[in-house]
C-alpha cells in the first residue's frame, strides 16, 4: 500500500514495500519519484518509480534491501511530530496514540519516550513566536555572573580536540591560554538567532564568569556531551570492543542522562566509524595503500608494527 507523508521540511514522500521515495517531478498525468537513498554517501541508489493513477511502476530497481521496520518507524515518528505541531495534547498522550498500531518490531527500534518527548517539546518551542530581545517590562534573570572554584568545572575535548569547559549546565570553549590565565566563551556565541556573550576567565583555582548567559542552563545535555566525548576519545586510543567501552563509560552515569544517549547500537557504530577515520590518518604514515575495514585489521597492523620495531 502506498503511504504518502511529508518530510520535516515538507518535502513530499511516499513509502511502499519497505522503501521510501522522494517526489522528483509532478506532471498532469503522472509523477516521478526517486529512492531517498539517492544521495546516500556510502551507496547511492538509483531506483526510480512512476506513479500513475495510484499505479506504481518501477523503472530502476534498488541496490539495497527493503526495510519495513525502518520505514514504519519513519512514518510513525513523522506523524507524531507533525501531530505535535497542530495539537495541544501532552506529549505522553501523543506518543501513546502514535504507538497504538505500531508493531512490536517497530516499537523496539523507536527512540525512548523521553527522547520523543524532548523532540516534541523542541518542535513546539520552535513554533512559538520569537520574544522581542529588547523587552524592558520583563527583565532577564540569569544570575550566573560570579566566581566558581575550578573543581566545579569539568574539562573535556571537542571532536576536533579543542578545549571545552562544562560549568553549571553551560559549555564554554577555550578562546586563548596565557601564562597565568585563560579566556573562555560560551559555545552559543555563534548561535542563531541570539548570540550569547557569556565569558569566563580561569585563573589559578578560580573561574570568574564575567558576562552572564542569555539562555537557560541544561545540565542533562551537558552531561550527555561529556559522556559521549569521553566515549569517543577513549575509542580512538583503545582497541577494546565497543560494548566494553560503552559499559565502562556508562558506569555511574545518571538514568536521566542514560535515557538521553543514543542507543548502544548507534554508539557502537560511531565508535567503529571514528576508529576507521583515526586509522585512515595513521595509515597514511604507515603505508599509503592499506585500508582498514575492521578492528581486527588494526590489531594486525599494530602487531606488525611491534614486530618491525623489534631488532
Ligand atoms: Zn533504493
Ligand atoms: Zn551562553
Amino acid at each position: 500500500m502506498v503511504e504518502f507523508f511529508l518530510s520535516e521540511r515538507d518535502g513530499r514522500k511516499f513509502a511502499l514495500d519497505g522503501y521510501i521515495y522522494n517526489l522528483e517531478r509532478e506532471y498532469p498525468t503522472h509523477s516521478c519519484w526517486f529512492c531517498e537513498k539517492r544521495h546516500s554517501k556510502e551507496d547511492s541508489c538509483k531506483a526510480r518509480v512512476v506513479l500513475n493513477n495510484g499505479e506504481v511502476s518501477i523503472k530502476v530497481e534498488h541496490n539495497h534491501d527493503a526495510d519495513y521496520f525502518y520505514v514504519e518507524k519513519r512514518i510513525l515518528l513523522n506523524k507524531l511530530y507533525k501531530q505535535a505541531e497542530i495539537s495541544k495534547d501532552p506529549p505522553s498522550k501523543l506518543i501513546n496514540d502514535a504507538m497504538v498500531d505500531a508493531t512490536e518490531a517497530c516499537k523496539a527500534v523507536l527512540p525512548s519516550k523521553e527522547v520523543m518527548t524532548a523532540n516534541i517539546c523542541r518542535r513546539r518551542r520552535m513554533l512559538l513566536p520569537e520574544r522581542p530581545t529588547t523587552s524592558s517590562d520583563e527583565p532577564k534573570e540569569r544570575p550566573i555572573v560570579g566566581t566558581y572554584p575550578k573543581k566545579a568545572a569539568h574539562f573535556f575535548l571537542s571532536k576536533r580536540s579543542r578545549g571545552k569547559m562544562a560549568l553549571d549546565g553551560y559549555i564554554f570553549n577555550l578562546e586563548r591560554e596565557y601564562a597565568t590565565y585563560s579566556n573562555w566563551y560560551c559555545e552559543n556565541r555563534h548561535a542563531t538567532p541570539e548570540k550569547c556573550r557569556a565569558r569566563a576567565v580561569l585563573q589559578d583555582d578560580e573561574i570568574s564568569v564575567k558576562v552572564g548567559h542569555n539562555h537557560d542552563s541544561d545540565q542533562p545535555s551537558v552531561e550527555k556531551r561529556i559522556v559521549l566525548s569521553k566515549l569517543y576519545k577513549q575509542a580512538e586510543s583503545s582497541v577494546e570492543a565497543p560494548s566494553n567501552l560503552i559499559a565502562e563509560v556508562l558506569e555511574g552515569v545518571s538514568d536521566e542522562v542514560k535515557k538521553s544517549l543514543p542507543s548502544k547500537e548507534v554508539m557502537a557504530a560511531s565508535i567503529s566509524r571514528k576508529r576507521r577515520l583515526a586509522h585512515k590518518d595513521d595509515q597514511k604514515e604507515l603505508d599509503n595503500t592499506e585500508i582498514f575495514d575492521s578492528e581486527l585489521d588494526l590489531v594486525n597492523v599494530i602487531n606488525k608494527l611491534i614486530k618491525e620495531e623489534q631488532p
